[in-house]
Protein backbone atom coordinates (compact mmCIF):
# COMPACT_ATOMS: atom_id res chain seq x y z
CA UNK A 1 0.00 0.00 0.00
CA UNK A 2 1.12 3.88 -0.79
CA UNK A 3 2.29 5.52 2.41
CA UNK A 4 0.46 8.99 2.58
CA UNK A 5 2.66 11.83 2.35
CA UNK A 6 2.44 14.34 5.97
CA UNK A 7 0.93 17.58 4.76
CA UNK A 8 3.47 20.75 4.88
CA UNK A 9 1.49 23.94 5.46
CA UNK A 10 3.64 26.47 3.91
CA UNK A 11 3.04 30.43 3.88
CA UNK A 12 3.00 32.12 0.11
CA UNK A 13 5.02 35.29 0.03
CA UNK A 14 5.52 37.67 -2.96
CA UNK A 15 4.70 34.43 -5.76
CA UNK A 16 6.43 31.69 -3.92
CA UNK A 17 6.11 29.10 -1.35
CA UNK A 18 8.21 29.75 1.32
CA UNK A 19 8.63 27.43 4.46
CA UNK A 20 8.76 29.13 8.29
CA UNK A 21 12.08 30.58 9.31
CA UNK A 22 11.14 30.22 13.44
CA UNK A 23 10.95 26.52 12.54
CA UNK A 24 7.82 26.19 15.39
CA UNK A 25 5.00 23.89 13.69
CA UNK A 26 1.65 22.45 15.07
CA UNK A 27 0.31 18.72 14.09
CA UNK A 28 -2.44 19.48 11.86
CA UNK A 29 -4.95 16.86 12.62
CA UNK A 30 -7.74 15.48 10.73
CA UNK A 31 -10.81 15.22 13.30
CA UNK A 32 -12.46 12.75 11.34
CA UNK A 33 -9.86 10.21 13.06
CA UNK A 34 -7.68 11.95 15.25
CA UNK A 35 -4.81 11.23 12.93
CA UNK A 36 -1.88 13.43 12.23
CA UNK A 37 -1.96 14.33 8.65
CA UNK A 38 0.98 17.24 8.45
CA UNK A 39 2.25 20.02 10.13
CA UNK A 40 1.20 23.78 10.24
CA UNK A 41 4.31 26.76 10.69
CA UNK A 42 3.25 28.65 13.85
CA UNK A 43 5.91 31.39 13.35
CA UNK A 44 5.13 33.63 10.63
CA UNK A 45 5.84 37.17 12.45
CA UNK A 46 9.29 37.85 10.02
CA UNK A 47 7.34 35.67 7.38
CA UNK A 48 4.47 38.38 8.25
CA UNK A 49 6.42 41.44 7.70
CA UNK A 50 8.01 39.93 4.13
CA UNK A 51 4.28 39.57 3.04
CA UNK A 52 3.37 42.80 4.24
CA UNK A 53 6.24 44.61 2.44
CA UNK A 54 5.26 42.40 -0.60
CA UNK A 55 1.92 42.90 -0.90
CA UNK A 56 2.67 47.16 -0.41
CA UNK A 57 5.69 46.84 -3.43
CA UNK A 58 2.96 45.01 -5.25
CA UNK A 59 0.43 47.38 -4.86
CA UNK A 60 2.20 49.74 -6.85
CA UNK A 61 1.55 48.57 -10.04
CA UNK A 62 -1.53 46.24 -9.30
CA UNK A 63 -3.84 49.04 -8.19
CA UNK A 64 -2.72 50.84 -11.83
CA UNK A 65 -3.50 47.95 -13.84
CA UNK A 66 -6.25 48.06 -16.39
CA UNK A 67 -9.73 46.94 -14.19
CA UNK A 68 -9.89 44.42 -16.97
CA UNK A 69 -6.70 42.98 -17.07
CA UNK A 70 -7.71 43.01 -13.21
CA UNK A 71 -10.63 41.31 -13.59
CA UNK A 72 -8.96 38.42 -15.80
CA UNK A 73 -7.54 37.43 -12.40
CA UNK A 74 -10.96 37.08 -10.84
CA UNK A 75 -12.35 35.32 -14.17
CA UNK A 76 -10.27 32.58 -13.94
CA UNK A 77 -9.75 32.46 -10.32
CA UNK A 78 -14.01 31.11 -10.82
CA UNK A 79 -12.69 29.30 -13.58
CA UNK A 80 -10.62 27.30 -11.14
CA UNK A 81 -12.57 26.43 -8.39
CA UNK A 82 -14.67 25.32 -10.91
CA UNK A 83 -12.36 22.94 -12.56
CA UNK A 84 -11.29 21.96 -9.03
CA UNK A 85 -14.50 21.82 -6.62
CA UNK A 86 -14.07 17.98 -5.90
CA UNK A 87 -11.06 18.68 -4.67
CA UNK A 88 -11.02 21.93 -2.56
CA UNK A 89 -14.28 20.25 -1.20
CA UNK A 90 -12.25 17.36 0.15
CA UNK A 91 -9.80 19.57 1.17
CA UNK A 92 -12.36 21.23 3.78
CA UNK A 93 -13.38 17.85 4.56
CA UNK A 94 -10.37 16.61 5.23
CA UNK A 95 -8.88 19.03 8.44
CA UNK A 96 -11.78 20.71 9.34
CA UNK A 97 -14.28 17.47 8.87
CA UNK A 98 -17.33 19.55 7.15
CA UNK A 99 -18.75 16.87 6.00
CA UNK A 100 -18.26 16.20 2.60
CA UNK A 101 -21.88 17.32 1.21
CA UNK A 102 -21.52 20.14 3.23
CA UNK A 103 -17.87 21.03 1.81
CA UNK A 104 -19.12 20.95 -1.58
CA UNK A 105 -21.95 23.82 -0.90
CA UNK A 106 -19.45 26.42 0.74
CA UNK A 107 -17.33 25.51 -2.54
CA UNK A 108 -20.60 26.54 -4.36
CA UNK A 109 -21.20 29.18 -2.35
CA UNK A 110 -17.57 30.90 -2.95
CA UNK A 111 -18.05 30.06 -6.85
CA UNK A 112 -21.10 32.17 -6.26
CA UNK A 113 -19.07 34.68 -4.63
CA UNK A 114 -16.79 34.81 -7.37
CA UNK A 115 -19.68 35.67 -10.11
CA UNK A 116 -20.50 38.35 -7.79
CA UNK A 117 -17.11 40.24 -7.83
CA UNK A 118 -17.03 40.13 -11.30
CA UNK A 119 -19.58 42.64 -11.22
CA UNK A 120 -16.97 44.95 -9.45
CA UNK A 121 -16.63 46.78 -12.79
CA UNK A 122 -20.01 48.19 -12.28
CA UNK A 123 -20.14 48.45 -8.96
CA UNK A 124 -17.09 50.18 -8.48
CA UNK A 125 -18.55 53.21 -10.74
CA UNK A 126 -17.96 56.83 -8.75
CA UNK A 127 -20.48 59.51 -9.67
CA UNK A 128 -20.41 62.77 -11.99
CA UNK A 129 -21.99 65.97 -11.76
CA UNK A 130 -21.59 68.87 -14.45
CA UNK A 131 -21.99 72.78 -14.67
CA UNK A 132 -21.77 73.38 -10.62
CA UNK A 133 -21.15 76.64 -11.64
CA UNK A 134 -19.51 77.78 -14.89
CA UNK A 135 -17.35 75.09 -16.44
CA UNK A 136 -17.35 73.50 -13.08
CA UNK A 137 -17.53 69.95 -12.81
CA UNK A 138 -18.04 67.37 -9.44
CA UNK A 139 -16.60 63.46 -9.32
CA UNK A 140 -16.56 61.10 -6.96
CA UNK A 141 -14.01 58.29 -7.49
CA UNK A 142 -13.96 54.69 -5.57
CA UNK A 143 -10.43 54.42 -5.11
CA UNK A 144 -8.31 51.74 -3.76
CA UNK A 145 -6.16 52.18 -0.24
CA UNK A 146 -3.48 49.96 -0.10
CA UNK A 147 -2.54 46.72 1.92
CA UNK A 148 -5.45 44.81 3.36
CA UNK A 149 -5.05 41.60 5.73
CA UNK A 150 -7.25 38.95 6.92
CA UNK A 151 -7.43 36.60 9.38
CA UNK A 152 -10.28 33.64 9.22
CA UNK A 153 -11.85 31.21 11.56
CA UNK A 154 -11.44 27.09 11.43
CA UNK A 155 -14.88 26.85 10.79
CA UNK A 156 -15.22 28.37 7.35
CA UNK A 157 -11.86 28.29 5.38
CA UNK A 158 -13.50 28.71 1.66
CA UNK A 159 -16.47 31.13 2.13
CA UNK A 160 -14.46 33.65 4.25
CA UNK A 161 -11.29 33.51 1.50
CA UNK A 162 -14.41 34.36 -0.19
CA UNK A 163 -15.59 36.90 1.47
CA UNK A 164 -12.62 38.88 1.57
CA UNK A 165 -9.50 38.45 -1.54
CA UNK A 166 -11.88 38.59 -4.16
CA UNK A 167 -13.39 42.01 -3.32
CA UNK A 168 -10.45 43.44 -2.08
CA UNK A 169 -8.17 42.73 -4.87
CA UNK A 170 -10.82 43.22 -7.47
CA UNK A 171 -10.92 46.44 -6.66
CA UNK A 172 -7.34 47.17 -6.84
CA UNK A 173 -5.72 46.48 -3.65
CA UNK A 174 -3.01 43.92 -1.86
CA UNK A 175 -3.84 41.40 0.38
CA UNK A 176 -2.09 39.31 3.46
CA UNK A 177 -3.96 36.61 4.62
CA UNK A 178 -3.98 34.16 7.76
CA UNK A 179 -6.27 31.00 7.42
CA UNK A 180 -6.75 29.52 10.99
CA UNK A 181 -4.35 26.57 11.62
CA UNK A 182 -7.35 24.28 12.35
CA UNK A 183 -7.90 24.41 8.32
CA UNK A 184 -5.52 25.33 6.71
CA UNK A 185 -5.07 23.08 3.91
CA UNK A 186 -8.15 24.41 1.08
CA UNK A 187 -6.07 27.45 1.36
CA UNK A 188 -3.13 26.00 0.35
CA UNK A 189 -4.87 23.95 -2.57
CA UNK A 190 -6.67 27.45 -4.07
CA UNK A 191 -3.26 29.76 -3.58
CA UNK A 192 -1.75 26.36 -5.87
CA UNK A 193 -5.29 27.01 -8.16
CA UNK A 194 -4.59 30.91 -8.11
CA UNK A 195 -0.52 30.76 -8.63
CA UNK A 196 -1.54 28.92 -11.41
CA UNK A 197 -3.26 31.79 -13.44
CA UNK A 198 -0.07 33.63 -13.08
CA UNK A 199 -1.29 36.34 -10.96
CA UNK A 200 1.67 39.09 -10.12
CA UNK A 201 3.75 38.54 -6.91
CA UNK A 202 2.58 39.83 -3.67
CA UNK A 203 -0.79 40.28 -5.15
CA UNK A 204 -1.89 37.50 -2.61
CA UNK A 205 -0.07 36.00 0.18
CA UNK A 206 -0.46 33.96 3.10
CA UNK A 207 0.78 33.10 6.43
CA UNK A 208 0.40 30.96 9.17
CA UNK A 209 0.49 31.10 12.86
CA UNK A 210 -1.02 32.59 15.90
CA UNK A 211 -2.42 36.04 17.05
CA UNK A 212 1.28 37.71 17.16
CA UNK A 213 0.72 37.84 13.15
CA UNK A 214 -2.39 39.89 13.28
CA UNK A 215 -0.39 41.81 15.94
CA UNK A 216 2.27 42.51 13.93
CA UNK A 217 -0.39 44.66 11.70
CA UNK A 218 -1.52 47.30 14.12
CA UNK A 219 1.46 49.32 14.02
CA UNK A 220 2.61 48.75 10.38
CA UNK A 221 2.21 51.56 8.60
CA UNK A 222 1.86 49.49 4.95
CA UNK A 223 -1.74 48.28 6.31
CA UNK A 224 -4.52 49.69 5.46
CA UNK A 225 -7.07 47.97 7.37
CA UNK A 226 -7.68 44.39 9.09
CA UNK A 227 -10.72 42.15 8.44
CA UNK A 228 -11.77 39.38 10.55
CA UNK A 229 -14.04 36.52 10.93
CA UNK A 230 -14.06 35.18 14.39
CA UNK A 231 -15.09 35.04 17.97
CA UNK A 232 -16.56 38.60 19.33
CA UNK A 233 -13.51 38.52 21.57
CA UNK A 234 -10.94 38.44 19.15
CA UNK A 235 -12.75 41.14 16.65
CA UNK A 236 -12.94 43.48 19.89
CA UNK A 237 -8.78 42.78 20.67
CA UNK A 238 -8.59 43.74 16.52
CA UNK A 239 -10.83 46.92 16.84
CA UNK A 240 -8.78 47.99 19.96
CA UNK A 241 -5.35 47.53 18.01
CA UNK A 242 -6.42 48.70 14.74
CA UNK A 243 -8.24 51.96 16.60
CA UNK A 244 -4.86 53.42 17.63
CA UNK A 245 -4.11 53.79 14.21
CA UNK A 246 -7.00 54.53 12.65
CA UNK A 247 -6.75 51.07 10.66
CA UNK A 248 -10.11 49.96 8.57
CA UNK A 249 -11.71 47.29 10.14
CA UNK A 250 -14.59 44.81 8.99
CA UNK A 251 -14.94 42.60 11.72
CA UNK A 252 -17.74 39.69 11.82
CA UNK A 253 -17.86 38.08 15.32
CA UNK A 254 -19.56 35.11 17.47
CA UNK A 255 -23.23 34.73 17.67
CA UNK A 256 -26.38 33.05 19.07
CA UNK A 257 -28.83 32.90 17.01
CA UNK A 258 -32.68 32.22 17.71
CA UNK A 259 -35.23 30.14 15.39
CA UNK A 260 -38.75 30.75 16.36
CA UNK A 261 -41.58 28.12 15.92
CA UNK A 262 -45.41 29.81 15.26
CA UNK A 263 -48.39 27.72 15.89
CA UNK A 264 -48.81 27.42 12.02
CA UNK A 265 -45.47 26.65 11.43
CA UNK A 266 -45.18 24.18 8.46
CA UNK A 267 -43.98 21.28 11.25
CA UNK A 268 -42.33 19.05 8.35
CA UNK A 269 -40.34 21.98 6.92
CA UNK A 270 -39.55 23.18 10.77
CA UNK A 271 -38.01 19.76 11.86
CA UNK A 272 -35.65 19.43 8.49
CA UNK A 273 -35.01 22.82 8.87
CA UNK A 274 -33.85 22.61 12.62
CA UNK A 275 -31.70 19.46 11.71
CA UNK A 276 -29.91 21.14 8.35
CA UNK A 277 -29.51 24.47 10.76
CA UNK A 278 -28.18 23.16 14.28
CA UNK A 279 -26.01 19.88 13.25
CA UNK A 280 -24.76 21.46 10.18
CA UNK A 281 -20.88 21.38 10.48
CA UNK A 282 -21.75 19.81 13.74
CA UNK A 283 -23.47 23.20 14.91
CA UNK A 284 -20.35 24.79 14.73
CA UNK A 285 -21.59 27.65 12.15
CA UNK A 286 -21.76 31.45 13.23
CA UNK A 287 -25.46 30.80 11.61
CA UNK A 288 -26.68 27.30 14.04
CA UNK A 289 -29.87 27.94 15.02
CA UNK A 290 -29.22 27.11 18.40
CA UNK A 291 -31.88 28.58 20.12
CA UNK A 292 -35.28 27.52 19.02
CA UNK A 293 -38.74 29.23 20.75
CA UNK A 294 -41.72 27.36 20.62
CA UNK A 295 -45.27 28.97 21.13
CA UNK A 296 -47.04 26.76 23.38
CA UNK A 297 -49.50 25.22 20.68
CA UNK A 298 -47.05 23.30 18.95
CA UNK A 299 -43.92 23.15 21.86
CA UNK A 300 -44.28 19.52 22.73
CA UNK A 301 -45.34 18.34 19.76
CA UNK A 302 -41.74 20.28 18.03
CA UNK A 303 -39.51 18.34 21.26
CA UNK A 304 -41.28 15.17 20.31
CA UNK A 305 -40.78 14.95 16.32
CA UNK A 306 -37.03 16.95 17.05
CA UNK A 307 -35.88 13.95 19.41
CA UNK A 308 -37.24 11.20 16.71
CA UNK A 309 -35.47 12.56 13.86
CA UNK A 310 -32.52 13.76 16.07
CA UNK A 311 -31.91 9.99 17.09
CA UNK A 312 -31.70 8.86 13.52
CA UNK A 313 -28.74 11.20 12.76
CA UNK A 314 -26.25 9.57 11.70
CA UNK A 315 -22.93 10.41 13.02
CA UNK A 316 -19.46 9.98 11.89
CA UNK A 317 -16.37 10.61 9.20
CA UNK A 318 -16.75 13.80 6.81
CA UNK A 319 -15.98 11.93 4.13
CA UNK A 320 -18.59 9.15 4.32
CA UNK A 321 -21.09 9.98 1.93
CA UNK A 322 -23.81 7.40 4.73
CA UNK A 323 -23.21 10.09 7.39
CA UNK A 324 -25.05 13.25 8.14
CA UNK A 325 -22.84 14.63 10.82
CA UNK A 326 -19.11 14.71 11.69
CA UNK A 327 -17.01 15.66 14.22
CA UNK A 328 -15.78 18.92 15.88
CA UNK A 329 -12.65 20.56 15.42
CA UNK A 330 -10.60 19.09 18.33
CA UNK A 331 -10.52 17.33 21.42
CA UNK A 332 -10.58 20.83 23.32
CA UNK A 333 -13.70 21.78 21.36
CA UNK A 334 -15.69 18.63 22.38
CA UNK A 335 -14.39 18.84 26.19
CA UNK A 336 -16.20 22.76 25.92
CA UNK A 337 -19.46 21.17 24.06
CA UNK A 338 -19.58 18.50 26.81
CA UNK A 339 -18.95 20.97 29.33
CA UNK A 340 -21.76 23.43 28.27
CA UNK A 341 -24.25 19.87 28.48
CA UNK A 342 -23.28 18.96 32.15
CA UNK A 343 -24.26 23.18 32.70
CA UNK A 344 -27.39 22.94 31.17
CA UNK A 345 -28.13 19.72 33.24
CA UNK A 346 -26.51 21.43 36.57
CA UNK A 347 -28.85 24.37 36.06
CA UNK A 348 -32.17 22.71 35.56
CA UNK A 349 -32.79 22.36 31.78
CA UNK A 350 -34.61 19.02 30.71
CA UNK A 351 -31.78 16.80 28.76
CA UNK A 352 -34.26 15.40 26.32
CA UNK A 353 -31.28 13.71 23.99
CA UNK A 354 -27.39 13.09 25.09
CA UNK A 355 -25.02 13.51 22.54
CA UNK A 356 -22.11 12.23 24.98
CA UNK A 357 -20.58 9.03 23.81
CA UNK A 358 -22.65 8.93 20.06
CA UNK A 359 -22.52 5.86 18.40
CA UNK A 360 -20.59 6.03 15.50
CA UNK A 361 -19.19 3.25 13.41
CA UNK A 362 -16.70 0.87 14.61
CA UNK A 363 -14.17 1.47 12.14
CA UNK A 364 -13.60 4.76 13.60
CA UNK A 365 -11.28 4.18 16.60
CA UNK A 366 -10.71 7.92 17.76
CA UNK A 367 -11.67 11.45 16.44
CA UNK A 368 -13.76 14.38 18.08
CA UNK A 369 -17.54 13.13 18.36
CA UNK A 370 -20.62 14.69 19.69
CA UNK A 371 -23.80 13.78 18.78
CA UNK A 372 -27.11 15.80 18.46
CA UNK A 373 -28.40 17.19 22.06
CA UNK A 374 -31.31 18.94 23.02
CA UNK A 375 -32.12 20.39 25.86
CA UNK A 376 -36.13 21.05 27.16
CA UNK A 377 -37.52 23.41 29.29
CA UNK A 378 -34.37 26.04 28.98
CA UNK A 379 -35.08 29.41 30.12
CA UNK A 380 -32.93 32.68 28.65
CA UNK A 381 -30.82 33.17 31.42
CA UNK A 382 -29.61 29.88 31.19
CA UNK A 383 -25.90 29.43 30.62
CA UNK A 384 -26.79 27.06 27.83
CA UNK A 385 -28.96 29.80 26.36
CA UNK A 386 -26.97 32.77 26.76
CA UNK A 387 -22.99 31.11 25.22
CA UNK A 388 -22.14 30.21 22.13
CA UNK A 389 -21.33 26.72 22.32
CA UNK A 390 -20.40 25.65 19.08
CA UNK A 391 -21.32 22.54 18.82
CA UNK A 392 -24.30 20.45 18.19
CA UNK A 393 -26.75 21.13 20.84
CA UNK A 394 -30.38 22.83 20.53
CA UNK A 395 -32.21 24.04 23.22
CA UNK A 396 -35.56 24.70 23.34
CA UNK A 397 -37.31 27.28 24.94
CA UNK A 398 -41.13 28.31 25.32
CA UNK A 399 -42.47 31.83 24.76
CA UNK A 400 -46.22 32.59 24.84
CA UNK A 401 -46.91 34.75 21.74
CA UNK A 402 -44.84 36.55 19.16
CA UNK A 403 -43.77 39.58 21.70
CA UNK A 404 -42.43 37.22 23.86
CA UNK A 405 -40.28 35.64 21.56
CA UNK A 406 -39.21 38.95 20.21
CA UNK A 407 -37.97 40.16 23.45
CA UNK A 408 -36.15 36.97 24.39
CA UNK A 409 -34.36 37.45 20.50
CA UNK A 410 -34.03 41.01 21.36
CA UNK A 411 -32.70 40.90 24.85
CA UNK A 412 -29.34 39.11 24.07
CA UNK A 413 -26.06 40.94 23.34
CA UNK A 414 -25.78 39.04 20.15
CA UNK A 415 -27.37 39.88 16.54
CA UNK A 416 -26.11 38.02 13.83
CA UNK A 417 -29.23 36.17 12.58
CA UNK A 418 -33.10 35.03 13.68
CA UNK A 419 -35.58 32.69 11.59
CA UNK A 420 -39.15 32.59 12.07
CA UNK A 421 -41.41 29.68 10.79
CA UNK A 422 -44.77 30.95 9.98
CA UNK A 423 -47.32 31.49 7.04
CA UNK A 424 -48.62 34.28 8.96
CA UNK A 425 -47.88 37.72 7.11
CA UNK A 426 -48.07 39.70 10.43
CA UNK A 427 -45.59 37.68 12.30
CA UNK A 428 -43.67 37.41 9.38
CA UNK A 429 -43.70 41.39 8.73
CA UNK A 430 -43.53 42.35 12.84
CA UNK A 431 -40.08 39.55 12.93
CA UNK A 432 -38.60 41.62 9.46
CA UNK A 433 -39.00 44.60 11.42
CA UNK A 434 -38.35 44.13 15.04
CA UNK A 435 -35.85 41.65 15.33
CA UNK A 436 -32.66 43.27 16.55
CA UNK A 437 -29.99 41.14 14.22
CA UNK A 438 -28.40 41.84 11.21
CA UNK A 439 -29.88 38.80 8.86
CA UNK A 440 -33.48 37.26 9.62
CA UNK A 441 -34.73 34.11 7.89
CA UNK A 442 -38.44 33.48 7.31
CA UNK A 443 -38.95 29.58 6.85
CA UNK A 444 -35.50 29.04 6.22
CA UNK A 445 -33.22 27.73 9.10
CA UNK A 446 -30.16 28.88 7.79
CA UNK A 447 -30.17 32.49 6.51
CA UNK A 448 -27.19 33.43 4.94
CA UNK A 449 -27.79 36.11 2.24
CA UNK A 450 -26.69 35.41 -1.14
CA UNK A 451 -23.73 37.07 -2.33
CA UNK A 452 -25.07 39.67 -4.07
CA UNK A 453 -26.38 40.89 -0.73
CA UNK A 454 -24.79 41.62 2.19
CA UNK A 455 -23.72 39.10 4.88
CA UNK A 456 -22.99 40.65 8.73
CA UNK A 457 -24.73 40.76 12.18
CA UNK A 458 -25.51 43.53 14.44
CA UNK A 459 -25.09 44.30 18.38
CA UNK A 460 -21.72 41.97 19.53
CA UNK A 461 -21.81 39.86 16.36
CA UNK A 462 -20.41 42.63 14.92
CA UNK A 463 -18.37 45.28 15.66
CA UNK A 464 -18.16 48.25 13.59
CA UNK A 465 -20.46 48.72 11.32
CA UNK A 466 -18.92 47.27 7.92
CA UNK A 467 -20.50 43.85 6.57
CA UNK A 468 -19.13 41.36 3.81
CA UNK A 469 -20.20 40.69 -0.12
CA UNK A 470 -22.45 42.79 -2.16
CA UNK A 471 -21.87 46.52 -2.03
CA UNK A 472 -20.52 46.87 0.98
CA UNK A 473 -17.98 44.42 0.47
CA UNK A 474 -16.84 46.97 -2.56
CA UNK A 475 -17.34 49.69 -0.38
CA UNK A 476 -15.49 48.81 2.34
CA UNK A 477 -12.46 48.04 0.48
CA UNK A 478 -12.53 51.55 -1.89
CA UNK A 479 -12.18 55.02 -0.19
CA UNK A 480 -14.40 57.64 -1.93
CA UNK A 481 -12.75 60.61 -3.47
CA UNK A 482 -14.45 64.18 -4.53
CA UNK A 483 -12.92 65.87 -7.19
CA UNK A 484 -13.75 69.67 -8.38
CA UNK A 485 -12.66 70.16 -11.87
CA UNK A 486 -12.67 73.70 -13.60
CA UNK A 487 -12.53 72.77 -16.84
CA UNK A 488 -10.27 75.66 -18.76
CA UNK A 489 -11.02 76.81 -22.39
CA UNK A 490 -6.87 76.18 -23.78
CA UNK A 491 -7.99 78.78 -26.45
CA UNK A 492 -8.06 81.77 -23.44
CA UNK A 493 -4.41 81.45 -21.92
CA UNK A 494 -5.54 83.48 -18.98
CA UNK A 495 -9.20 83.41 -18.50
CA UNK A 496 -10.74 85.81 -16.40
CA UNK A 497 -11.65 85.46 -12.48
CA UNK A 498 -15.75 85.74 -12.19
CA UNK A 499 -16.75 88.86 -12.17
CA UNK A 500 -18.88 89.30 -9.37
CA UNK A 501 -16.78 90.26 -6.50
CA UNK A 502 -19.99 90.99 -3.80
CA UNK A 503 -19.91 87.05 -3.12
CA UNK A 504 -17.01 85.12 -2.45
CA UNK A 505 -17.40 81.82 -3.84
CA UNK A 506 -16.60 78.80 -1.34
CA UNK A 507 -16.27 76.50 -4.15
CA UNK A 508 -13.41 76.53 -6.23
CA UNK A 509 -13.34 80.65 -6.31
P1 LIG B 1 -11.27 32.72 16.97
O1 LIG B 1 -11.75 34.08 17.26
O2 LIG B 1 -10.73 31.90 18.08
O3 LIG B 1 -10.10 32.76 15.85
C1 LIG B 1 -10.30 33.38 14.60
C2 LIG B 1 -8.95 33.81 14.04
O4 LIG B 1 -8.43 34.87 14.84
C3 LIG B 1 -7.91 32.70 14.04
O5 LIG B 1 -7.21 32.75 12.82
C4 LIG B 1 -7.01 33.05 15.23
O6 LIG B 1 -5.67 32.67 15.03
C5 LIG B 1 -7.12 34.57 15.32
N1 LIG B 1 -7.06 35.09 16.69
C6 LIG B 1 -7.48 34.48 17.82
N2 LIG B 1 -7.33 35.31 18.88
C7 LIG B 1 -6.81 36.46 18.39
C8 LIG B 1 -6.44 37.71 19.00
N3 LIG B 1 -6.58 37.95 20.30
N4 LIG B 1 -5.97 38.68 18.20
C9 LIG B 1 -5.84 38.50 16.87
N5 LIG B 1 -6.16 37.33 16.25
C10 LIG B 1 -6.64 36.33 17.01
O7 LIG B 1 -12.47 31.95 16.23
P2 LIG B 1 -12.59 30.42 15.78
O8 LIG B 1 -12.75 29.56 17.00
O9 LIG B 1 -11.53 30.06 14.81
O10 LIG B 1 -13.97 30.46 14.98
C11 LIG B 1 -15.22 30.37 15.59
C12 LIG B 1 -15.82 31.74 15.86
O11 LIG B 1 -15.96 32.48 14.63
C13 LIG B 1 -17.23 31.64 16.44
O12 LIG B 1 -17.37 32.60 17.45
C14 LIG B 1 -18.14 31.94 15.24
O13 LIG B 1 -19.40 32.45 15.57
C15 LIG B 1 -17.30 32.96 14.53
N6 LIG B 1 -17.73 33.06 13.14
C16 LIG B 1 -18.48 34.14 12.81
C17 LIG B 1 -18.97 34.26 11.52
C18 LIG B 1 -19.82 35.44 11.14
O14 LIG B 1 -20.21 35.54 9.99
N7 LIG B 1 -20.12 36.35 12.06
C19 LIG B 1 -18.68 33.27 10.58
C20 LIG B 1 -17.89 32.18 10.95
C21 LIG B 1 -17.42 32.09 12.25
Amino acid sequence: MKAVQPIKIKNYINGAWVSDSSGNVEPLINPSNGAVIGEVPMGGERESQAAVAAAAEAYQSWSKLALPKRMDFIFKMHQAMVDNRESLAESIAIDQAKHITEARGEVQRVIEILQMACTIPALIQGETIGNLATNINGRVVKAPLGVFCGVAPFNFPALVFGWFIPFAIGTGNTFVYKPSTDSPLFMQKMMQLIHDTGLPAGVINIVHGNRKIVESWYDDENVAGVCLVGSTPTAKAIAAGCGRNGKRTMLLGGAKNFLVAMEDAPMDLLVDNILISGYGSAGQRCLASSNIIAVPEIHDELVERLAKASKDIVVGDAMDPDVFMGPVISAKAKEKIENYIQQGIDEGATLVLDGRNPSIPSSIKDGFYVGPTIFSDVTPSMTIAKEEIFGPVISILKAGCINGALKMVNSHEMGNGACIFTQNNFYTEKFINDASVGMIGVNVGVCAPHPYLPFGGIKDSLIGNDKVQGKDGIDFFTQNKTATIRVVDPELSNPAAPKDKSVRSCVAG
